[in-house]
């Protein structure tokens, strides 16, 4: 049996933002709202008018990824002042993962690190509210907020159903400022989960239908001449909320622990990582292989190579990084994935990259 928790109320459409200036999309009685909102948007006026005098804002810097010490700092602050009624979460996957955290942190005792794994959080957390300005990542929809937690060396995320926002706001407008480098990166994120999830063993034919549709849009959008026009920014939208849907019920790949390894061990931001990666996976997937490269070419997108030379110390860590994520290296490759990506397999990829 699969159980699925959906999202309450989604307010989708360009101009859908402006719901937020109606009391009725808050719960009743309500007295504080907390934003996090991409730092990006910090000295534009455009979430201004929907921030009164008693609300709080936090503006996320994503130059580097949500981490359990980011948040347990933000923690930390928070609960030295008054709890908020309302967490609203205004960005890209980075910033919905940390308005996520915090909700649930706020109701739920204890570092962060203690609910990184599945269905560890034992309740709601304060209400939240979603609005993607990117595409890409299903953040909005998914069950997960994912943290880099450095000291273990693992990238892994609060997979509860606690982790859902309570309400979603998807106003395609709102990624018209997205950079087209950006924009593909973080478009292929959808792609990249909806083809490892269709490609695992924990089938689920719910999330196999959302992936369909979600790889179906992205092809679409990234096949076509003007990438991010208002078609294509509103389907791209519709991609990713599917894809986080279908990612919820299933499970990525291969792709997503080369990729976190990369985040861990250098850094690389998650979308931009998985692009990386995709040089390295032919074997594995060799249609999504030619089709990613394919559209990364025709829309003369840069992903940069990493050209590694082999140290030793280095690639281990790299190697032990990546198979530290047992369950999406199950899925793909079943229970003995270590004799498939034995270190020499695995110092050939990370070489391809
Ligand atoms: P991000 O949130 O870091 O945003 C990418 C870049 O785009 C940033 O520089 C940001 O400032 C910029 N940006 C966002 N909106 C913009 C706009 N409208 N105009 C101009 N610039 C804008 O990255 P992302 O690719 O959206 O998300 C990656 C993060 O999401 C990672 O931390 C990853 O681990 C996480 N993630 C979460 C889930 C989940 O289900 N919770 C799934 C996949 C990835
Ligand atoms: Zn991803």
């Amino acid at each position: 049996m699969d159980y699925i928790k959906n999202i309450k109320d989604i307010y989708f459409g360009e101009g859908a933002i402006k719901e937020l200036l109606k009391d009725s999309i808050f719960p009743h009685n309500f007295k504080s709202k907390l934003f996090f909102i991409d730092k990006f948007f910090m000295k534009k006026k455009i979430f201004k008018k929907f921030i009164s005098n008693n609300d709080s804002v936090f503006y996320v810097d994503t130059s580097s990824e949500p981490s359990t010490c980011s948040i347990d700092k933000i923690i930390y602050d928070l609960k030295k002042k008054n709890i908020p009624d309302v967490i609203i979460g205004i960005g890209g996957g980075a910033t919905l993962d940390t308005a996520k955290a915090v909700s649930n942190l706020l109701n739920n005792c204890g570092p962060s690190e203690k609910y990184q794994g599945w269905d560890l959080l034992k309740k709601d957390g304060v209400f939240k509210i979603g609005i993607p300005t990117i595409s890409g990542t299903g953040a909005e929809s998914s069950k997960t907020s994912v943290l880099i937690n450095f000291k273990k060396k693992i990238k892994l995320g609060m997979n509860s159903r606690f982790s859902i926002f309570d309400k979603l706001i998807l106003d395609s407008n709102l990624t018209k400022t997205v950079p087209k480098n950006q924009f593909f990166y973080t478009g292929m994120d959808t792609y990249i989960h909806s083809f490892e999830s269709l490609h695992g063993s924990y089938k689920n034919s719910l999330a196999d239908l959302y992936s369909k549709e979600a790889i179906k849009l992205v092809v679409q959008v990234f096949n076509s001449r003007n990438i991010k026009s208002k078609k294509n920014r509103k389907n791209l939208m519709l991609a990713s909320y599917l894809g986080g849907l279908s990612i919820s019920m299933s499970m990525v790949g291969v792709v997503h622990p080369l990729s976190a390894s990369l985040s861990v061990i250098f850094g690389i931001h998650h979308c931009l990582a998985n692009c990386i990666v995709m040089r390295a996976i032919k074997e594995f997937y060799p249609y999504n292989y030619n089709e990613f490269w394919h559209l990364a070419k025709k829309q003369r997108i840069f992903i940069p190579r990493l050209n590694l030379k082999y140290n030793k110390i280095l690639f281990n860590k790299l190697i032990n990084s990546t198979l530290i994520h047992k369950k999406p290296l199950q899925n793909a490759l079943g229970k003995n994935f270590k004799k498939i990506l034995n270190d020499e397999k695995l110092t050939e990829l990370f070489k391809k990259m």
